[in-house]
């Protein structure tokens, strides 16, 4: 070329996002009885992502009041940082009270994995992150990308459709003290299996006893069982003393998605602690955004500090869960009622947007190709997806493909 040598254009192109491609996939499919049950984007009866009420008046009351657009500091909003730990980990909860929690607010969920990321690569750089086999396959890339080796550990029981519970403790047994396991706070994505409350205490044993740092990705508190009952993993990891770390996000359950709002909270033995541990939070930050974007924190911290929004809120998550989990029901009973063969009543012991469908990648690839019915090549559907108005169709073309294998 007239500049020398190309630098670019020998750069091959990366394989596409499963999970995003498949969206382009479905918006380019000119069938117009297509379905999307893949994206993990929360829809209602019409198909629609809403706008919560909620934000809307939030929404509503800071544009009526400006104040300013000057940076928030790098660990984002006070407020915001304090109303989200309280949310997570309960008003009171003994971390809080002792100041050993050192925060920050991040772009998104994604974002507070990652800023945990750099922050183990920086001050842990020895440790392993351990994470569910399956998992939501953006995990690994993050840790990755930092810099992390990763290794999974057992978590389906594939044939019983539930939680591989011994093969995950014993895979903690083998885990050097030192590493990090990640674990989904509720609604595994993309299993929809969650331990039960005497589960996560024996995993939570085992955790501690082995050395291990436990990381919980809560990425959908108030979409299983309600906000509070969603936050039962937290706590029983949540003990005096004990070291943890949490990344939550409100894409999901404010409704928040392109806003990027989460927070990454690192929890120590001691306040001096946290206090270090800040500063290194800080630091990783400030080399990579700087400072997070403020609207939608604003958005939640007024939300969560005013009694009549947060309870009309937390009506709105209400309305979002019970949706999903009638739903299940519906599509358990649609399925029996196209004389589907099998037992698929695990789909409502299953919690949060998605549902392991057990159905094979084959049977996936014929639902798209026949059908224009989008679900991941892994079988997980989007069960917030559905709707009464394509229900019947979805329980239909499933009993097409399981028939034909
Ligand atoms: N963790 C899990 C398991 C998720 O499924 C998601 C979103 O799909 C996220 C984290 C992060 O979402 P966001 O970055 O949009 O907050």
């Amino acid at each position: 070329t007239p500049f020398g040598i190309s630098m670019l254009e020998r750069i091959e192109a990366a394989p596409k996002d499963a999970i995003l491609g498949l969206g382009e996939a479905f918006k380019a499919d000119p069938r117009s009885e297509k379905i999307n049950l893949s994206v993990g984007v929360y829809q209602d009866e019409h198909g629609k992502t809403p706008l919560l009420e909620c934000v809307k008046e939030a929404e509503r009351r800071l544009a009526a009041n400006p104040t300013t657009k000057s940076y928030l500091p790098i660990s984002g909003l006070p407020e915001y940082c304090k109303a989200t730990a309280e949310l997570a980990f309960g008003a009171g909860n003994e971390p809080l009270v002792s100041k050993r929690v050192a925060w920050a607010q991040t772009p998104g969920g994604t974002g507070a994995l990652r800023v945990s990321a750099d922050f183990i690569a920086a001050n842990l750089p020895n440790s392993t992150v351990w994470m569910s086999e399956p998992t939501w396959p953006n995990h690994p890339q993050i840790f990755n990308a930092a810099g992390i080796a990763t290794k999974t550990y057992p978590y389906f029981d594939a044939p019983n459709n539930s939680l591989n519970l011994a093969g995950m403790l014993a895979a903690i047994e083998k885990m050097a003290a030192g590493d990090v396991i990640l674990l989904h706070g509720c609604c595994h994505n993309p299993t929809g299996i969650d331990p039960t409350a005497a589960e996560w205490k024996q995993i939570a044993d085992a955790v501690f006893a082995r050395g291990v740092m436990p990381l919980l990705d809560f990425a959908y508190q108030g979409f299983g069982d309600g906000l509070e009952e969603d936050a039962v993993g937290l706590k029983a990891f949540s003990r005096p003393g004990a070291e943890l770390m949490v990344c939550s996000s409100y894409s999901k359950n404010f409704g928040l998605y392109r806003e990027r709002v989460g927070a990454l909270f690192v929890v120590t033995s001691t306040a001096a602690a946290a206090a270090s541990v800040q500063t290194q939070i800080d630091k990783v930050i400030r080399s990579n955004y700087s400072n997070p974007p403020a609207h939608g924190g604003e958005v939640v911290a007024t939300i969560l500090r005013d009694p009549e929004l947060r309870k009309q809120w937390e009506g709105e998550v209400t309305t979002m869960r019970n949706r999903i989990n009638d739903m299940r029901h519906a599509l358990v009973e649609a399925l029996a009622a196209q004389g589907v063969p099998g037992d698929y009543s695990f789909m409502t012991r299953q919690r949060g947007m998605f549902s392991f469908s057990g159905l094979t990648k084959e049977q996936v690839e014929a639902l798209r190709s026949e059908y224009a019915i989008y679900i991941v090549g892994s079988g997980r559907i989007n069960v917030a997806g559905l709707t009464p108005a394509n229900i019947e169709r979805v329980a239909q073309c499933i009993g097409e493909v399981v028939g034909q294998t």
